[in-house]
């Protein structure tokens, strides 16, 4: 049994993270200040004997004795990391060096929840682990991919200057119950469209393309990088079935069997035209590849959403 802190484990994954770690019998402290996260979330376990809920922002030192530390702490869908980007990146840059101190002084293992918006709008197709990525630091976006490509720097730097063990891992879109329902991101708002009845907006002409991952195989990405030995990464965790927006908004009509349409909206500055995970690494290395193909994944999100509207 391992004692592990989860910072940002209130929120849509790491909810489902720290389910996991406590189903494989550890004990998980979870961290998080509920800025987009929610004790709903977690309420089924906060009675349970191995897990402790410490309300708190990852900025501020923290002590404690783990051997893990999963670091998600952070903002994740555009329009939650664009209303305050000061704070976006301080959480990044400040919460990185947290768990780094912590991780320094008591010889924890960090796992860096990175992303692929590392990449920025990528000008090499489907994105390796090598590319460097496109990323103009001016722009709005920039909050989020600076704050973690810095977070990503911090991590190799602690590693080389005083050897902290540490695991980057850069995830691509992931969706699945208990994303929040202001959340913004493109499945939550389709599928909440769909089942109001309401259009579904496409920003841009809808052949922008992403590649959509359900959470479960996330954490068990999450859970084989942590537990693999020898390997800091980075390592790309995503499905790398690739989709364009106007074929997600068609699937989710098809799915939730709505009567709702289509609206076009104009596209959004910087938004990353194209995006596919390559996983040659992951396969590799963790023996890691997801199992949940994007029709299966919305059927049960759709089925939670339900649930909750
Ligand atoms: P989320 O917003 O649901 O979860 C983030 C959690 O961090 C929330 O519970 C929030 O309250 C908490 N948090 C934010 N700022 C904090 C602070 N200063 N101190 C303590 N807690 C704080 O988002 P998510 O989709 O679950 O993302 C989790 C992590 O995975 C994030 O780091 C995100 O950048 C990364 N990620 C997610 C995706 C995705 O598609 N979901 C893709 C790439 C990377
Ligand atoms: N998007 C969209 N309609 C929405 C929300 C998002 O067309 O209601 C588009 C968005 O412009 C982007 C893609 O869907 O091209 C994925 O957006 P999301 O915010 O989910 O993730 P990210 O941009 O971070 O990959």
């Amino acid at each position: 049994m391992y004692h592990i802190l989860v910072t940002g484990g209130a929120g849509f994954v790491g909810s489902h993270l720290c389910d996991r770690l406590i189903q494989d019998g550890h004990a998980v402290t979870c961290l998080d200040n509920l800025f987009t996260g929610s004790k709903r979330n977690i309420e089924h376990i906060l009675r349970h004997p191995n897990f402790t809920f410490i309300e708190a922002d990852v900025q501020k030192p923290f002590t404690g004795q783990f051997d893990r530390i999963y670091n998600l702490a952070c903002p994740a869908s555009p329009p939650h990391y664009q209303h305050d980007p000061v704070e976006t990146i301080r959480t990044n840059v400040l919460g990185m060096i947290t768990c780094l101190e912590l991780a320094k002084a008591t010889g924890a293992r960090v796992l860096q929840a990175s992303t692929s918006e590392v990449y920025g709008d990528p000008l090499c197709h489907p994105q390796d682990e090598t590319y460097w990525g496109n990323v103009d630091p001016t722009s709005r976006r920039a909050c989020y991919d600076e704050g973690k490509r810095c977070a990503e720097t911090l991590c190799f730097d602690y590693h080389r200057e005083y050897g902290v063990d540490i695991r980057v891992v850069r995830i691509f879109n992931t969706y699945g119950p208990r994303m929040a329902k202001d959340d913004g991101r493109v499945v939550s708002n389709f599928i909440l469209q769909a089942l109001h009845g309401e259009p579904l907006t496409v920003y841009g002409d809808g052949s922008y393309t992403r590649s959509f991952q359900y959470v479960d195989d996330l954490v068990e990405g999450l859970v084989r990088m942590m537990e693999t030995e020898g390997f800091t990464g980075p390592v790309n965790i995503g499905n790398p079935g690739e989709f364009t927006i106007k074929q997600l908004a068609d699937l989710v009509i098809e799915l939730t069997g709505s009567s709702s349409e289509i609206t076009y909206l104009p596209p959004v500055p910087h938004d990353p035209k194209q995006r596919q995970a390559d996983i040659a690494l992951a396969k590799a290395k963790l023996g890691w590849e997801p199992k949940i193909e994007l029709r299966e994944g919305l059927k049960r999100t759709i089925d939670y959403f339900k649930s909750v509207v």
